[in-house]
């Protein structure tokens, strides 16, 4: 699940699937890093932890 504060501009990515080792990416800050971390984190994070490809 991608959590994006527009406001505030920052983003985190919370996992929720069972057995996941790492719940929680980020967060990060700025609009730049918050539109990579956006586009970047569900493949990155699925390819790491739980094997799927990008
Ligand atoms: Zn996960």
């Amino acid at each position: 699940m991608l959590v994006i504060d527009t406001e505030n501009v920052r983003a985190r990515y919370e996992c929720y699937r069972p057995g996941c080792s790492q719940r929680r990416e980020g967060p990060v800050f700025g609009s730049a890093s918050v539109q990579a971390f956006v586009a970047e984190i569900k493949g990155q994070h699925l390819a790491a932890y739980h094997g799927e490809k990008r």
